[in-house]
């Protein structure tokens, strides 16, 4: 591990702790316990064994493509600023993910990757972590194989991880944050939350990651005053909600059902209360 590695590690496990200490103070949420459902779950085998995994896996992956292509070869972003290359990537693949997660939410197939993302019922900090491998699949490998494809410097897939690391922390943190003017541009806690809220006004909103500016762009944004309505009930909804299994691989499995029986959950354009 190299001295950035080590460095951006830290900052992200101290990110966590610096998260947990203000959602005790500045909750959206009043109420939520640190220790919610699904906490060691998401912390041990989603956070740490997934993501090293998946981490040598897609490592692997995008080496294989380099191999073939040798486009890395070409250094084409070699000569900008570490800053322009990290810029470049985080708002290029913020729209791939914007995008991406639209047809997530329309399409049965994809949404069956992203269900075990949605179904936290105390939206927090940590619950970002919770998505299905195939989902992290694809999208981290769409995330860094232009970084390396592209010739970028090695240190830029170290920060854009780390980068989309605390963010990721940062919208799903039980926090009340209002960002002002800046949430047109920056997304935040509350517009989040909302994305994940199963409350029908919400459906189908708010599918930016780091930059709310496409939610706006696109028609998708939803951000009612917090002082009139917030965010409260989350979760997929289910008629009965203790069906979605509490375990990691029971989660993953769901994913390959082909009789959805009474734990059914729909894409936006059928009305999901997920959506
Ligand atoms: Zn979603
Ligand atoms: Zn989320």
């Amino acid at each position: 591990m190299s001295r950035l590695e080590a460095a951006t590690f830290a900052t992200i496990v101290l990110a966590g702790a610096i998260f947990t200490f203000l959602e005790r103070r500045f909750a959206y949420n009043p109420g939520q316990p640190v220790f919610r459902t699904g906490y060691w779950n998401d912390i041990v085998l989603y956070c740490f064994v997934q993501s090293y995994v998946l981490g040598i896996v897609i490592g692997r992956l995008i080496l294989f493509l380099d191999q073939h292509t040798r486009w890395s070869h070409l250094h084409l972003v070699s000569h900008w600023p570490i800053l322009g290359q990290l810029g470049f990537f985080i708002v290029t693949h913020d729209l791939y993910i914007y995008l991406m997660h639209r047809l997530q939410h329309r399409w049965q197939p994809l949404w069956r990757f992203h269900e075990a993302h949605h179904s936290v019922p105390e939206v927090d900090w940590l619950s970002g972590v919770r998505s299905h491998s195939v989902e992290i699949l694809i999208n981290q490998t769409v995330e860094f194989a232009p970084i390396v494809l592209l010739g970028a410097a090695p240190e830029v897939a170290v920060l854009k991880g780390a980068v989309s690391a605390i963010w990721g922390m940062f919208i799903h943190s039980n926090l009340n944050v209002r960002l002002g003017p800046v949430g047109y541009l920056i997304n935040g806690p509350q517009m989040h939350r909302w994305h994940h809220a199963n409350e029908p006004e919400a459906y189908g909103k708010n599918f930016s990651t780091k930059l709310a500016i496409w939610d706006w762009l696109f028609g998708t944004a939803y951000l009612p005053d917090p002082t009139v309505s917030k965010a409260s009930v989350f979760g997929l909804g289910f008629k009965v909600p203790d069906q979605f299994p509490s375990g990691y691989f029971q989660q993953h499995l769901l994913a390959f059902r082909r009789d959805m029986g009474p734990i059914e959950t729909t894409p936006e354009e059928t009305q999901s209360p997920v959506a």
